[in-house]
């Protein structure tokens, strides 16, 4: 460890220490945190940021559907905001208001209870709404960007900063947010006037084409690979199909493995490390590679020490 968990600033949430990280995640792997802060509060986040020494590193994690932690757990301290205050919502008029912890389907939710349209793809992500920011996440034709109009956040150095859409560049299932920033609220748009019936139907019918589709009951991170093409392109070369070109449904590494139902995700069967999970990853890329000549780009992200 790189610093002394005992000096770190007084907080008012939790501070705790050799966090296990495994349960944060979906696919239930990897290591622990030399330090786990669930802040109380944006007052908190920034006081605690402020005081941090410069050298202490700090990774923000949302609810970890995206993210494989290596088995040699993260140096630093790891950001997480849960609990009732980062979940909350509030929509006035066509603007819905969300903090980061929000989960997306809480955020689509109520925004198609006060009849808000525009924001139900949401409902497809199973991530929270501030893990949205870096990837620029998105599904069924719409990304955040969409509907995105503000971010705030706290900086590493802990002041708060806030940027419009505007000063953001998106791309597809990426954009140039600024490393450092924990992302604290978010404000997005849709059209007020929508009949809330409606829109609880366009969600039902999101999370049942998920269901059907994906392997949303296993321990899992998502797309593992981006499409080589972006949605809309002429090529359209899509992941899966490459992936299942290459032979490599249903292949193995230890306890994780390439679904069956659908090949651009991989899931931990039980007992596989995230080694076995960032190996297979690669022996699907060099396979990609050999079959296609197509190199295939990580989508999850892979964070934290390798286990020696
Ligand atoms: C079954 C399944 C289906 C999925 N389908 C889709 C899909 O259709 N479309 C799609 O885009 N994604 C999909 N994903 C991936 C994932 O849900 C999204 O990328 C989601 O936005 C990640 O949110 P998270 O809270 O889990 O982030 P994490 O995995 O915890 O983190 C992802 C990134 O966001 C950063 N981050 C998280 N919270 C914050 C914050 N508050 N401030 C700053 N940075 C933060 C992290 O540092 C990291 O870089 C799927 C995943 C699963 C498991």
């Amino acid at each position: 460890m790189s610093f002394d968990v005992d000096t770190l600033p007084p907080v008012r949430g939790k501070l705790l220490r050799d966090a296990p990280l495994a349960p944060y995640t979906w696919f239930r792997v990897g290591g622990a945190a030399d330090a786990l802060f669930l802040p109380a509060d944006e007052d908190d986040l920034a006081d605690f940021l402020k005081s941090l020494p410069d050298e202490v590193p700090v990774t923000v994690l949302g609810v970890g559907s995206n993210t494989i932690v290596r088995d040699g757990g993260i140096a630093g301290v790891v950001v997480r905001l849960m609990g009732r205050f980062w979940g909350a919502v509030e929509i006035d008029g066509s603007q819905v208001m969300a903090r980061a912890g929000a989960l997306d389907l809480s955020v689509a939710k109520a925004a198609g209870q006060a009849g808000v349209s525009g924001l139900s793809f949401l409902s497809g992500i199973p991530g929270s709404i501030g893990g949205a920011v870096r990837t620029n996440a998105g599904c069924y034709g719409s990304e955040l960007k969409d509907v995105l109009r503000a971010v705030e956040g706290v900086t590493r150095r802990g002041e708060r900063t806030v940027l419009a859409r505007d000063e953001i560049e998106f791309g597809y299932r990426h954009t140039d947010f600024p490393e450092g920033v924990v992302v604290t609220r978010l404000l997005l748009s849709g059209t007020a006037g929508g009949d809330p019936d409606v829109l609880a139907e366009e969600i039902a019918s999101h999370q049942a084409r998920r269901a059907e589709t994906q392997p949303i009951k296993d321990k899992t991170g998502g797309s593992t690979f981006a499409n080589p093409d972006p949605p809309g392109t002429v090529d359209g070369r899509s992941s899966w199909k490459l992936v299942d070109a290459a032979g490599c449904r249903g292949l193995h590494v230890g306890g994780a493995q390439v679904s069956e139902k659908h090949c651009n995700f991989l899931i931990n069967t039980g007992e596989a490390t995230a080694a076995d999970i960032e190996a297979l990853g690669e022996l699907v890329r060099a396979r990609v590679l050999a079959h296609s000549g197509v190199d295939l780009r990580w989508e999850i992200r892979r964070i934290g020490r390798l286990k020696v």
